[in-house]
């Protein structure tokens, strides 16, 4: 154990285990709150952490990324995220940094490393660096890694999920490989925001034939009012999200109704329920869609016994 005189801005500030400190804490007790990423084989503080200005990723958005759910020290269906990012990396010919063992090692170590409980671990790859020319660089160039670790209350996502979210709509005007996770997310940058500046957490995107393709950072669904569960299916307008296949098999467990096509923005108006779905917030109701309630304007039982249920079905690494 570390002893010394308190940051007394820290106090302010909540510690590794989600609790504020009390302000009679005049001495540390417990660990120092400092954070580390790994950046291509080194573990660094974040303060010292940055990638050089010819990376890729920096320059042309060139490079993909995974998020995995942390959830009482356990990885949330690791695999699925793994073998995404086999699939990200094979559709954009970019090499792995390293064996995905090793990467698995990685990340828990990262996860120790920011004594995260509950939370999330990011990884990104990029095609590396190289004196910037769009076409790829030499062969042989090794591809740049980033792995983050950090904690989210549950509590608070609870809380949100008590109470459902706002969502607007905008015109999804992607490209047409939304399919691969790539770190390129201007559109879904800008949806984001207009949807802050808004006041709602999440944009829905809609097609030219006024169907919601998914939202800027989950994936779209709605119960209809002889509720049958519906989303899109994952062909090339979609990201294929972990968090919606692994629903997908759990409602079809509990009987549900499921029905993969898309919706219209009409439809998803008249719904009984709505919500999204992400590693980040598992399923989250929806209970406004442009200013207009959706059902009641409470969280719906199925949207609810969803997430209740999520982790029954996930595996837990
Ligand atoms: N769609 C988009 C555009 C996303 O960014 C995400 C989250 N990365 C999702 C869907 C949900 O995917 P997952 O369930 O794998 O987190």
């Amino acid at each position: 154990m570390k002893w010394g005189p308190v940051n007394p801005v820290r106090l302010l500030h909540k510690n590794w285990y989600g609790r504020r400190s009390p302000p009679w804490v005049f001495f540390r007790s417990e660990p120092p709150l400092s954070r580390v990423a790994y950046v291509n084989g080194r573990y660094l503080s974040r303060r010292d952490a940055s990638v050089n200005i010819e990376d890729r990723g920096y320059q042309f958005a060139d490079g993909v990324y995974e998020l995995c759910e942390v959830r009482e020290g356990r990885l949330i269906d690791e695999r699925r995220h793994i073998e995404r990012l086999r699939r990200s990396l094979n559709e954009l010919k970019i090499a792995w940094p390293l064996a995905p063992s090793a990467l698995a090692v990685v990340m828990r170590e990262t996860i120790r490393r920011n004594r995260v409980y509950n939370g999330i671990v990011y990884v990104q790859v990029t095609r590396g660096v190289a004196r910037r020319d769009h076409a790829f660089p030499p062969a042989g160039t090794p591809s740049s890694i980033v792995v983050t670790a950090r904690s989210l209350d549950p509590a608070a996502n609870e809380r949100l999920a008590a109470e459902g979210i706002a969502v607007i709509t905008v015109p999804d005007d992607r490209w047409s490989r939304v399919d691969i996770k790539t770190i390129a997310l201007l559109p879904n940058v800008l949806a984001k925001q207009s949807a802050r500046s808004q006041g709602a957490r999440e944009a829905w995107l809609v097609d030219q034939e006024g169907r919601v393709t998914e939202g800027s950072s989950t994936n779209a669904w709605i119960v209809t009012t002889d509720g049958k569960v519906v989303t899109r299916p994952a062909d090339n307008g979609i990201l294929r999200g972990i968090t919606r296949s692994v629903l997908i098999d759990a409602l079809k467990v509990q009987g549900l109704v499921f029905e993969e096509r898309a919706f219209s923005i009409t439809e998803a108006h008249a719904a009984r329920e709505a919500f999204v779905t992400a590693a980040s917030q598992i399923v989250m109701p929806v209970v406004r869609i442009d200013g207009r309630l959706v059902g009641d304007g409470k969280p719906g039982p199925v949207a609810t016994a969803l997430r209740r249920d999520f982790h029954r079905h996930a595996e837990w690494a």
